[in-house]
């Protein structure tokens, strides 16, 4: 019998706590559960981690109360919680931070209630629910019954029909009002009810003591969906590359469950090798590779459903960029209110709610970001990763996991099917795909049989020069864009940048502009005449004269968006030009107001970052332009080249999505490089091929594991001797098969002040490298003022 927890508390202590569970207590008190504990002269929070029946400390307190009956984490999620822990170097504590958001954590939030107003005599007639498609049940409310529960309101009814009948001139207007609204809508919040009339609360008061109505607290459910009247949609009939996609994701969902003959990778790194081969079910994870616009998307709907007909749960993840109103639609649209969105614009209140709407099983389908892998879903049945390649699935703070590979792993635990699913997978998936330890699905066409684009690659080296302009856009791209101008079509022209110039520059003398805080150039923006530094952004004025040899003439070298945006309304002065990056979109409303004007045609050519190669769809793009693809190539990234190719593809995939085929100029002046060349192909296979070939004479992932340490702090010595110092004494203990790099400063060396040292190892596996760095962390004493951490399966290595 155990009769000690093993707690943790709120108040971000990197430690677990023993308490003892006090008799009676102990059938309540499981894994994940929420409980009161004396902590110092305080009473707090605390969630249980474990169970044991001995603890070797003396004078254990007891555990004041049980605050959630239903455990905060089921016991899946705390083995999940473990192993992020353990895979990537990070305590247990912080693993199950990230695990239960802050607005479910904290103290005092919880339901909001708010004075909900409804007439006597049983009219509530709908109206009054929060979420979409009004098919009942969203609010958890009490305020309902308040009618029946005295005999001085049961008489009210009666009262109020007199009133309806004989009485009707004893109301103002304003009270009339207040009565025919409620008629229509049935019931309303207070609150919304006096802001729709314009008028005050005291007209409302005075019908509920008149006995027409009543006002009571209610709870609301907080619902981001609510208010979005959208309409339902059916399956479509699947291509038969589609329904073969299901049919592998439908087996493979039948055959789980029970025999817990599924491996993970990390569980056992080379077991997926043996097991290997195709249609044998050895694995739970499918990798549905399917160019833009091949129809994943229906395939993720259908598996959802074929899930939910079996009574279980999916979780869809989606890049945060992706999460747009148009992506949440379609499920919604499919599904209705069964779903939860969990997005960063949440507040916490809507948060808190829509999590305890999945933990309590009202929704069943959850759609989110790289956190919603988290979702307390009932009885899951399959999770989608959409976009899998994404960067941004990896967190960038402790624990830094990928929320892909944590679904992978969550899948393993829960015995749920996971779908990764991409144009353009990342290489770690696709050779995964390869080994046989995922299964893969192919849908090389798209959907609706319309043609892949026709990708031009221009080679700007050769238009240099040439009638003098600044050859920002080459004759080709200049003449593709009057042709659809003239033909009232759309286009999108991108660069995977923001700001009018890359930076500022004197010709004079060499001077750069740089942020003094962070080892980088400033960015110019013309809008606001000021510097700014993308790492910290930190501002700044821009100079008159150049500060180092005093000459005026500051030239802006390089391109942006703002500097792109000037050019094509120089030339094309008649077109409607609108531009979206990442400076505007911090404005949401900016971003979705500008997204609109141009889906309904309201502007020909929108320019932007990477903000709009992903994800949205608009029919009448027939031209996309890449004004400058090196970019990224340029990154100081083993991946860069992935990356160019990743987003060339995505870029391509916006064009010609409609009735008319598309067209897509890629600007570069590198035009031979293998990302390049491999894009304008739309050969993924290929580029796959020679890039794992370079990837493993290097033992870089997927051909091996990479760990990088990270090391910062203010002052320089201080930082560079912790990074030698942690290389040294782990060289003595580290196996054979671990390459360990020298400590080297970070490609950006210095950020927000602090200088930035690395450590990058490679091995075949994670274990032999996390283990001994935990050896290492578990005896180092760094300097002060010196920060160390661990980024395993590291995605930036700047
Ligand atoms: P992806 O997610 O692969 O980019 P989508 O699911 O967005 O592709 O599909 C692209 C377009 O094709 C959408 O407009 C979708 O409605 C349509 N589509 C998908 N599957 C089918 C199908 N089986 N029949 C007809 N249209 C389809
Ligand atoms: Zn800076």
């Amino acid at each position: 019998m155990s009769s000690i927890a093993k707690i943790i508390v709120d108040i971000a202590l990197d430690r677990e706590f023993d308490y003892l569970i006090p008799d009676g207590m102990a059938p309540v008190v499981k894994i994940g559960t929420r409980v009161l504990v004396p902590f110092g002269h305080r009473q707090i929070n605390g969630y249980v981690v474990g169970l044991i029946a001995k603890s070797d400390r003396h004078g254990l307190k007891q555990i004041l109360s049980v605050v959630d009956e239903k455990p905060f984490l089921s016991d899946k999620l705390m083995e999940l919680a473990r192993w992020i822990a353990d895979y990537y170097c990070a305590s247990v504590e912080a693993s199950i931070r990230s695990l239960l958001p802050g607005a479910v954590r904290g103290k005092g939030k919880g339901f909001k209630k708010r004075l909900f107003v409804a007439l006597c005599g049983g009219q509530r007639a709908g109206g009054k629910e929060q979420g979409a498609g009004g098919e009942g049940g969203a609010r958890l409310g009490s305020g309902r019954s308040l009618l029946s529960e005295t005999p001085k309101e049961k008489a009210r009814p009666r009262l109020a029909g007199k009133e309806e009948r004989g009485g009707r001139r004893k109301l103002s207007g304003k009270q009339k009002g207040v009565v025919e609204l409620l008629k229509i809508k049935g019931g309303m919040f207070l609150k919304d009810l006096t802001a729709e009339l314009g008028i005050t609360a005291v007209p409302v008061k005075a019908l509920e003591k008149k006995g027409v109505l009543t006002i009571a607290p209610e709870t609301e459910v907080r619902n981001p969906l609510a208010n979005k009247d959208i309409l339902r949609t059916k399956h479509l009939t699947l291509m038969p590359e589609q329904e073969s996609a299901l049919k592998m994701i439908i087996e493979c969902v039948d055959a789980q469950r029970g025999d817990g003959v599924f491996h993970h990778e990390a569980c056992s790194p080379r077991r997926g090798e043996e097991e290997g081969g195709r249609g044998d079910k050895k694995s739970h994870v499918v990798l549905l590779h399917g160019v833009t616009g091949s129809g994943k998307t229906e395939v993720y709907l259908q598996a959802i459903d074929y899930v939910l007909g079996k009574g279980q749960g999916a979780i869809v993840l989606v890049p945060e960029i992706a999460l747009t109103p148009q992506t949440v639609e379609r499920f919604v649209s499919r599904f209705g209110k069964r779903i939860a969105v969990l997005h960063s614009h949440l507040s916490d209140g809507e948060r808190h709610d829509e999590w305890h709407r999945i933990r309590d099983g009202k929704a069943d389908i959850v759609i989110g970001a790289r956190s919603a892998v988290f979702a307390p879903v009932k009885n899951l049945g399959l999770i989608v990763v959409d976009e899998e390649h994404e960067p941004s699935y990896k967190q960038e703070d402790v624990p830094r996991y990928n929320a892909r590979d944590v679904a992978t792993m969550r899948g393993h635990l829960e015995g749920c099917t996971v779908v990764l699913g991409s144009a353009t997978p990342a290489l770690e998936s696709w050779y995964n795909a390869k080994t046989g330890k995922y299964l893969l699905a192919t849908l090389p066409h798209r959907a609706d049989d319309r043609q892949m684009p026709h990708i031009r690659v221009v080679d700007m080296r050769l238009g240099k020069g040439s009638k003098g302009r600044t050859g920002v856009l080459s004759q080709d791209l200049v003449g593709a864009i009057q042709l659809r101008l003239d033909r009232a079509e759309q286009i999108i022209l991108f660069l995977n940048r923001r700001g009018f110039a890359t930076s500022l520059i004197c010709e004079q003398c060499g001077y750069v502009a740089n942020c003094d805080q962070c080892s980088v150039s400033y960015t110019y923006h013309r809008k606001d005449e000021e510097l700014r530094c993308h790492i910290c952004g930190g501002t700044r004025k821009v100079p008159q004269r150049c500060p180092s040899c005093k000459d005026p003439a500051f030239k802006y070298s390089g391109i942006g968006t703002q500097r792109i945006e000037s050019i094509v309304k120089k030339c094309f002065p008649q077109a409607n030009v609108q531009r979206i990056d990442a400076d505007m979109t911090r404005k949401k409303d900016s971003y979705e107001r500008i997204l609109g004007d141009f889906r309904v045609g309201k502007t020909d050519i929108l320019i932007g970052t990477q903000m709009i190669a992903k994800g949205l769809h608009f029919p009448n793009v027939t031209l996309v332009g890449v004004v400058y693809a090196d970019l990224s190539l340029h990154m100081p990234d083993f991946r860069a080249g992935e990356r160019t190719f990743q987003l060339l593809a995505q870029v391509a995939g916006r064009a010609g999505r409609g009735e008319v085929s598309g067209e897509v100029i890629i600007q570069t002046y590198t035009p031979f490089h293998t990302a390049i060349q491999a894009a304008r192909r739309g050969d993924f296979e290929g580029f796959c091929d020679q890039e794992i070939e370079f990837r493993r004479e290097l033992s870089y992932p997927p051909c091996g594991r990479l760990v990088c340490i990270g090391f910062r702090g203010k002052i320089e010595e201080k930082v560079s001797f912790s990074a030698i110092t942690f290389a040294r004494n782990l060289r003595k203990i580290i196996p054979k098969t671990v390459i360990l790099a020298e400590a080297t400063p970070a490609p950006l060396a210095r950020a927000k002040g602090l200088y930035r040292y690395q450590l990058i190892l490679r091995a075949p596996s994670s274990k032999a490298m996390t283990e001994p760095i935990g050896r290492v962390l578990a005896d180092i004493k760094f300097p002060k003022g010196v920060s160390c951490s661990v980024d395993v399966d590291a995605i930036s290595l700047l």
